[in-house]
């Protein structure tokens, strides 16, 4: 089979690895640099415990989970999945995890859906982050993930390129596609923005946010809504942050080398697409302050880095994977939360494509509920 995959983030650098692996023809058209779109402005949490409003949409991404943990065992040296646990005080109740009811509780849903988690006083978040100040803490206690974590998007999607390429027959082509070929009624290639053509027996579309720029026809076009998100970076710092933090103030984590990644769901509600990614920026300064608040041992650490993202969101907020309704040879895998499912529908879409066995985890999640 050959087979073109649009765009290598961390969901086309999946596929791509894991179609070649199952000896597939594979090439990787990317337009800019694998991993350089939105997985590189992400705070990538992998995770399931905040996809609750589903059991299909939690067990997607527990699948997801798993196959990262799983995928980074098989590669020695994997340097890109982090683990060392997250605690939340933010949003554990029944509204933010989308449940009217009243008497919803997030840590009996997690347990009775085998998720670990563990609640936590102040005295233990002492303990794991040492420098937080407790008045910013929760009287109810919070929510301890033990296995969570992060991932380095650039550098997974790099690897799983690099491993391909070494490994397997992948060929990438910079490039930017402009449109499908389509040759009686199916897919047949891409067309790309200097007039080539590459010709394929199937085409996967995994062009994240850009997905319908892709496509050259509004028939086969994604109803797609949407968000913008800011991140912030301080500077090196001597911080003791370990862990990730979702807490009413600020949602931070370590990114490497001392410097804190911070961002906040009610902060990304007032940027504009075309915010100024700078140090300035005001949303990055209130993330700023409010991280001060947190961690007082932060007085004097400034920002050094600001990087805007549109996040690429099916209209109803789930997954959007599977072939496209209206035209054969044809795939789709437009998703938010794709840092998490990155491994997991690269497996099943080598799965689904090469060794044509179904995926149960995709089946609520067609893009065929949107034609
Ligand atoms: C602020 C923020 C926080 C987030 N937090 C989390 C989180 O905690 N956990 C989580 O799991 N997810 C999170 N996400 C979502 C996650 O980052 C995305 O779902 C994921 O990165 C999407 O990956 P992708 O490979 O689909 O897209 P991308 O990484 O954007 O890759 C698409 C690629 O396609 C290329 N491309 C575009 N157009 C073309 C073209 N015409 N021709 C060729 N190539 C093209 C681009 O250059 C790009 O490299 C967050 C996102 C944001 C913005």
């Amino acid at each position: 089979m050959k087979a073109i995959v649009v765009g290598g983030g961390v969901i086309g650098a999946s596929i791509a690895y894991s179609m070649s692996q199952g000896g597939a023809e594979v090439t990787l058209v990317e337009a800019g640099r694998v991993g350089a779109g939105t997985s590189s402005t992400s705070y990538a949490w992998v995770n399931a415990c905040e996809k609750l409003t589903s059991r299909a949409y939690f067990e997607l991404n527990w699948a997801g989970v798993r196959s990262h943990c799983k995928l980074a065992e098989e590669f020695e040296g994997a340097n890109w999945l982090h683990r060392p646990g997250v605690v939340q005080w933010q949003d554990a109740g029944a509204e933010a995890a989308g449940f009217d009811e009243g008497d919803f509780d997030k840590f009996e849903r997690l347990r009775e859906w085998g998720y670990p988690v563990e609640k936590i006083d102040a005295q233990t978040l002492a303990e794991l982050e040492p420098d937080i100040d407790l008045g910013t803490f929760n009287e109810d206690g919070a929510l301890y993930y033990p296995e969570d974590g992060w991932l380095d998007g650039p550098v997974y999607a790099g690897a799983m390129v690099a491993a391909a390429r070494a490994r397997h027959s992948l060929k990438v082509v910079k490039g930017k596609v402009t449109g499908l070929l389509v040759r009686g009624g199916a897919a047949a290639g891409v067309t790309l923005e200097n007039g080539e053509t590459i010709e394929a027996d199937v085409v996967v579309n995994s062009a994240g946010r850009w997905a319908n720029e892709v496509v050259g026809n509004p028939e086969h076009e994604l109803p797609l809504a949407p968000t913008v998100g800011l991140i912030a970076y301080t500077v090196s710092c001597d911080t003791s942050l370990r862990h990730g933090l979702r807490t009413p103030l600020v949602n931070c984590r370590p990114d490497g080398a001392g410097r804190i990644l911070l961002r906040a769901n009610d902060i990304d509600k007032g940027v504009p697409a075309d915010a100024d990614p700078v140090p300035s920026n005001p949303a990055a300064q209130k993330l700023l302050s409010r991280v001060k608040k947190l961690m007082p041992t932060l007085k004097g650490v400034h920002v050094e880095a600001v990087r805007t993202a549109i996040r690429p969101i099916p209209k109803d907020g789930y997954s959007a994977i599977g072939p496209h309704p209206a035209l054969s040879n044809y795939y789709v895998t437009v998703t938010h939360s794709g840092v998490t499912l990155a491994a997991f529908i690269g497996e099943g879409v080598a799965s689904e494509l090469v060794h044509g066995r179904d995926v149960a985890e995709f089946s609520a999640f067609r893009p065929s509920r949107f034609f």
